[in-house]
C-alpha cells in the first residue's frame, strides 16, 4: 500500500534510519547536493557560504584532490601492507611539516582512532593511565576517548581517571592564563596521582574549538605542558581543528605555542573529505607500544588515502593557503570588532587565522553568556545563507571557521550577513 507523502519525505526517512544517532544541524535542516569553493548549495537551488567548514579545508570539490582521488581509485587501491610510492612520499611530505624528533606517522581513517592510539602509546610509555583534558573537550567517540571527551557526556560524570579543568579562557584566568591553566594542569596531576591512576597526559586541542576557541596569547600553553613532562605524563597536541595551515601563523596549532608534543592528532581536513586522520609520534613510544599489541588498520594509508593526502598538501602550498589564512582572518576579526563597537551583546572576539570565536550576551555582560542567543543567531544566519556553528560551555560562542580559500568579498558577505542577523534578533 502506498505510504503517505509524511513519512516519505527526506527527513522522516532520515529520522527512520538514524534513529536517535541522528544529528541535524537547524531547526530547519537543509538537503545539500553540491558544493565548490567556500559554497555549498541545497536542494532547492539556494547557496549557502559555509562558515563552519572543518573538513573540506582547501575548499568544497577542490578540482586537484578530486582528481588525485579518482584517477588514484581508478588504478589501485588496496590495505597498506604493500609498498606504494605515493604513500611514502605523502608520508615524506607531511613529516616535513612536524619538528624532526616527531619520526614516525601512523595513519587512521578518524581523528577518534588516532587520539585512541594516542591514548594507550601514552598510557604504555608512562605506565600510567589518567588524563587531563579542558572542561568541554571533545576528542572523539571510541569507548577510551569518550571517556576524555567532557562534550560528549550528556548526563553522569567523567570516570575517575580524567580531570577535566576550565578552559583557558581570560575570564577564568585573568591576564595570566598561562600561569593560570599550568596552576590548573598542576592540581590535576596531584589528584590523579592522589587517586593512584598517576599522569599519561595532557591533551588539547590547541585551538580549544569545542571550549570556545582560545588561541591567545601565542605561547601559553608551554607552561602547562613543562607542568605535565614534570609530572611524569606526555602532552598529547589534537590537531584535528586548528592543524593543516588554519590558524594562519603556523601549519599546526601547537607551533604557535612553540612547545614540544610527544604525539600529534590530526584528521578532519587532511583529506579535505576523504576519511584519513593520523598521529605523528616520537619513534621509541611507538616502538614500546607495538612490542605489546602492534598496530594495523585496513583503510588507512590506502594509495587512494595518500593520493588524495598528497594533492591536500600540494593545494596548501601551491594557493598559500596559510597566507590567505592569516590574511582574511584578519580582516574577518577586523568586520567583527567593528560589529562589537554597535552591538554591545558582542562580548569577545578572539582566534587567529580562519578560526575564530565570538561570545555573545543578551545584556552585553560576559558573566550572563547565552546558548539560546547564540543559537537564534545560527538560525538567522542560515536564513541569510551563511553555515556557522556554535562552541562553549554554555553554547555561548560563535564558531567561525570558513574554508582556506576565503576571498574577501565573502568576508563581506559573512558580516553583512552577521549584521543582519544581530539586527532581527533583538
Ligand atoms: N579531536 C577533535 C578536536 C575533534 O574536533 C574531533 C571531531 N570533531 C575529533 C578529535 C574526532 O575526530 P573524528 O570525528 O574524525 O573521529
Amino acid at each position: 500500500f502506498a505510504q503517505t507523502k509524511e513519512g516519505d519525505d527526506l527527513l522522516s526517512r532520515r529520522t527512520r534510519n538514524f534513529g536517535a544517532a541522528s544529528v541535524l544541524f537547524y531547526r530547519d535542516p537543509i538537503e545539500m547536493v553540491s558544493g565548490s569553493g567556500c559554497w555549498m548549495t541545497a536542494a532547492d537551488g539556494t547557496s549557502y557560504l559555509d562558515f563552519y567548514n572543518n573538513v573540506p579545508s582547501v575548499g568544497h570539490c577542490h578540482p586537484r584532490v578530486v582528481t588525485a582521488m579518482s584517477e588514484q581509485a581508478a588504478k589501485l587501491n588496496i590495505n597498506s601492507r604493500y609498498l606504494h610510492q605515493t604513500t611514502e612520499e605523502y608520508l615524506d611530505r607531511l613529516k616535513a611539516t612536524f619538528p624532526n624528533y616527531l619520526e614516525n606517522i601512523v595513519l587512521t581513517c578518524s581523528g577518534s582512532e588516532a587520539n585512541d592510539l594516542a591514548l594507550r602509546i601514552a598510557q604504555r610509555a608512562t605506565g600510567a593511565s589518567g588524563f587531563i583534558v579542558t572542561e568541554s573537550a571533545y576528542h572523539g567517540n571510541t569507548a577510551a576517548v569518550t571517556d576524555i571527551s567532557p562534550s560528549a557526556l550528556k548526563r553522569g560524570q567523567l570516570p575517575d581517571h580524567v580531570i577535566a579543568i576550565p578552559a583557558p579562557s581570560k575570564l577564568t584566568y585573568g591576564d595570566n592564563i598561562a600561569a593560570g591553566f599550568a596552576d590548573e594542569v598542576n592540581k590535576a596531576a596531584l589528584v590523579l596521582q592522589d587517586r593512584g591512576y598517576g599522569v599519561a597526559a595532557l591533551i588539547a586541542d590547541s585551538i580549544f574549538s569545542s571550549d570556545g576557541v582560545f588561541s591567545n596569547p601565542r605561547g601559553f600553553l608551554r607552561l602547562a605542558v613543562a607542568v605535565v613532562h614534570r609530572a611524569g605524563g606526555l602532552f598529547i597536541a589534537d590537531e584535528v581543528q586548528p592543524g593543516f595551515a588554519r590558524t594562519g601563523d603556523a601549519f599546526w596549532g601547537f607551533a604557535r605555542h612553540d612547545l614540544v608534543p610527544d604525539i600529534v592528532s590530526m584528521g578532519k581536513p587532511m583529506g579535505n573529505g576523504f576519511p584519513m586522520a593520523g598521529i605523528a609520534v616520537r619513534p621509541e613510544l611507538l616502538s614500546a607500544f607495538c612490542d605489546d599489541v602492534g598496530y594495523f588498520n585496513t583503510f588507512a594509508a590506502s594509495p587512494v588515502a595518500s593520493a588524495t593526502g598528497l594533492a591536500v598538501l600540494n593545494v596548501i602550498r601551491d594557493e598559500n593557503l596559510q597566507a590567505n589564512a592569516a590574511l582574511c582572518g584578519k580582516s574577518l576579526r577586523e568586520g567583527l570588532l567593528h560589529l562589537a563597537d554597535i552591538d554591545g551583546r558582542i562580548t569577545d572576539v578572539r582566534g587567529a587565522g580562519l578560526f575564530i570565536g565570538v561570545d555573545l550576551a543578551p545584556d552585553g555582560d560576559p558573566a550572563n553568556p547565552s546558548g539560546q542567543l547564540v543559537s537564534d543567531i545560527i538560525n538567522a544566519m542560515r536564513q541569510n545563507r551563511v553555515l556557522i556553528g556554535a562552541a562553549g560551555k554554555y553554547g555561548q560562542t560563535l564558531k567561525i571557521r570558513p574554508p582556506l580559500c576565503l576571498k574577501s568579498s565573502e568576508v563581506d558577505f559573512f558580516i553583512e550577513a552577521l549584521a543582519k542577523s544581530l539586527r532581527t534578533c533583538r
